[in-house]
C-alpha cells in the first residue's frame, strides 16, 4: 500500500511545473500514481440518446469529480457489464438522469458502470479503511450512513436512502475515474486479473443474499435447487454457490452449449426451456380447457425436474429473474414450504400466479435486491478463497463498450461475466 500525496495538474503548474504531467491520458496511459489530470474520458448516456445501446453511449470528454470527505477517487483499470447498463441505456423502467436530477444532482448525463476493478487514486479525509495504492473491487450500494435508520442498525437495503451505484447514482465505473463511498472499497481478489476481478461483485453478492438473507428458507445441503438462466452472469454465480453448499442446483437453459457450461460448474442437470411452450401470464382459471394445456406443461416441467433428481422431490427454492415468462411455472414446481425467490424480472414485469398453490401448500414468493456490505464481502471471500470463479467469459476493449451492452440486450452474449477494459490493457 502507498500513501502518497496528491497532486492535481493545477498544483503542479504553480510550483513545480512537470511537462510529463498531462490534463488528460489516452486510454490504458496510467498517470503517475496520486497524480489527478483535470479530466477523463467517460462513456456517457443523454436523455436524447436514449435506446438501444449501441447507439445510446457516447465518449465524452468531462471534468474529474472531487471525493467528498467520505470518498475516494479510484482509477479504473476495468469495469463489468451487466443489465444495469442495458436498462439506464434504453431509459426504462426509471429515466436514470431524471432520478439523479430529482435527488438534487446537477449532471445533465450518466456514467454507468456497476462493477469495477481498479487503484485508489484519492482518499477524502474521513476514509480510514483505504489508502492511495490500494488495489480495490467495488461493491455496488450506496447509502447515507447518518440516515437514523441506519444508525439504528437497520440493513441499509431497506433504508429510504439505498441506491446502486452507477445506476441510480451518477459517476460509476464506465470511465477512467470513478467515485466511492469509501465503504464500497472491497479488496481486488490477488489471483484475479483486473477484467476478471470486475466482472462478478454484483451478480455473486446477489445470488448470495437470495440464498442467505430469507432466514427459515436459507440454503441447505441436499436442498434441490431451481436456478433459471443458469449459464447467466446470476445464474453462474447461483449454481457455483449452491454446489459449494452441497445443495443440488438444476439449471435452465435455451441450448446445450449452455447446458454444458452449467454441468461443469457443477449443475446436478439442465432443463432446456425451448422444449417447452407454456410460458408467459397464465391463463384465466375458469377457462378450463386453456388452463389445463397450462398445467400440463408446468407439470412436464415438473417432471423434467423429478428425472435429474431422481426422485420425485420439488425445488425447495427457486432462484427467479426471467419474471413475468417464468414466475407461474417457478410457483407451481416449487415444494411445499419451499420459496421463490425473484430479483429482477427480464422478461416483464407483470407476475400472475395461481393463489391456491401459494396458500394451500403455503410457499413464500420472496422479492430480494442486491446485498449488503457483509453479504458481499463473504461471497467476494469465497471468490478470493478460490471456492467460486468469476466466470469472465468475454473481455471487450474500451471501444467495444456500446457492443458489449448490446449483445446483453439481445440475449447473445456468451455464458457467464463479461468485462471492458479500461485502464488496463488485458
Ligand atoms: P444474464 O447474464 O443475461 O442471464 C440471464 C439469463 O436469463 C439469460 O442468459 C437467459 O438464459 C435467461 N433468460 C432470458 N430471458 C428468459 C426468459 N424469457 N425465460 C427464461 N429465461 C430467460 O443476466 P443476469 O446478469 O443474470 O441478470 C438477470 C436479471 O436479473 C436481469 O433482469 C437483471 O437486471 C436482474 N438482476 C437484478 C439484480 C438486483 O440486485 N436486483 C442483480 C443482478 C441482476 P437462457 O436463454 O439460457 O435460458
Amino acid at each position: 500500500m502507498l500513501n502518497q500525496p496528491m497532486v492535481r495538474r493545477s498544483d503542479v503548474a504553480h510550483n513545480a511545473p512537470d511537462e510529463s504531467l498531462k490534463n488528460i491520458y489516452p486510454l490504458g496511459e496510467q498517470p503517475p500514481l496520486g497524480y489527478i489530470p483535470s479530466q477523463m474520458y467517460a462513456w456517457t448516456l443523454r436523455r436524447d440518446r436514449y435506446g438501444e445501446p449501441q447507439t445510446a453511449y457516447q465518449v465524452e470528454v468531462l471534468e474529474i469529480p472531487e471525493p467528498a470527505d467520505d470518498e475516494v477517487l479510484v482509477y479504473v483499470m476495468a469495469a463489468g457489464i451487466n443489465y444495469n447498463g442495458v436498462w439506464a441505456a434504453t431509459g426504462k423502467p426509471i429515466d436514470v438522469i431524471q432520478f439523479h436530477q430529482r435527488q438534487g444532482e446537477k449532471e445533465d448525463f450518466h456514467i454507468g458502470g456497476s462493477d469495477t476493478s481498479g487503484i485508489v487514486y484519492r482518499v477524502g479525509k474521513n476514509v480510514t479503511n483505504v489508502q492511495v495504492g490500494d488495489e480495490i473491487v467495488a461493491y455496488c450500494g450506496r447509502w447515507d450512513t447518518n440516515a437514523p435508520e441506519i444508525k439504528e442498525g437497520l440493513d441499509p437495503l431497506y433504508s429510504p436512502t439505498f441506491r446502486i451505484w452507477g445506476y441510480e447514482t451518477n459517476w460509476g465505473g464506465f470511465a477512467q475515474y470513478t467515485l466511492l463511498k469509501g465503504y464500497q472499497c472491497l479488496s481486488k481478489p490477488k489471483h484475479l486479473s483486473w477484467a476478471q476481478a470486475a466482472c462478478y461483485l454484483l451478480t455473486s453478492a446477489t445470488a448470495y443474499r437470495m440464498f442467505y438473507n430469507w432466514g427459515e428458507h436459507s440454503i441447505h445441503p441436499g436442498d434441490v435447487v431451481l436456478i433459471w438462466g443458469g449459464a447467466g452472469g446470476l445464474g453462474s454465480q447461483a449454481i457455483q454457490i449452491a454446489h459449494t453448499v452441497g445443495a443440488l442446483p438444476i439449471a435452465v437453459v435455451s441450448d446445450s452449449t449452455r447446458a454444458d457450461f452449467c454441468m461443469s460448474l457443477g449443475a446436478k442437470g439442465c432443463i432446456n426451456r425451448t422444449l417447452f411452450d407454456h410460458w408467459g401470464i397464465l391463463p384465466d382459471w375458469s377457462d378450463t380447457t386453456t388452463y389445463n394445456k397450462w398445467l400440463k406443461g408446468a407439470r412436464a416441467f415438473g417432471k423434467a425436474i423429478w428425472e435429474i433428481v431422481g426422485e420425485p422431490k420439488n425445488p425447495r427454492i427457486v432462484f427467479e429473474h426471467p419474471g413475468e415468462e417464468t414466475i407461474p411455472t417457478s410457483l407451481f414446481v416449487c415444494d411445499t414450504a419451499g420459496m421463490v425467490v425473484i430479483c429482477g424480472a427480464t422478461s416483464g414485469y407483470n407476475a400472475s400466479l395461481d393463489l391456491r398453490y401459494l396458500w394451500m401448500r403455503q410457499k413464500r414468493l420472496q422479492g430480494s435486491h442486491y446485498a449488503n456490505r457483509e453479504q458481499a464481502q463473504a461471497v467476494n471471500q469465497l471468490i478470493i478463497d478460490g471456492s467460486i470463479d468469476p466466470c469472465l467469459s468475454r473481455v471487450f476493449s474500451w471501444e467495444e463498450l456500446p457492443l458489449a451492452h448490446q449483445t446483453m440486450y439481445e440475449n447473445q452474449h456468451p455464458s457467464g461475466n463479461m468485462a471492458v477494459l479500461v485502464g488496463a490493457q488485458e
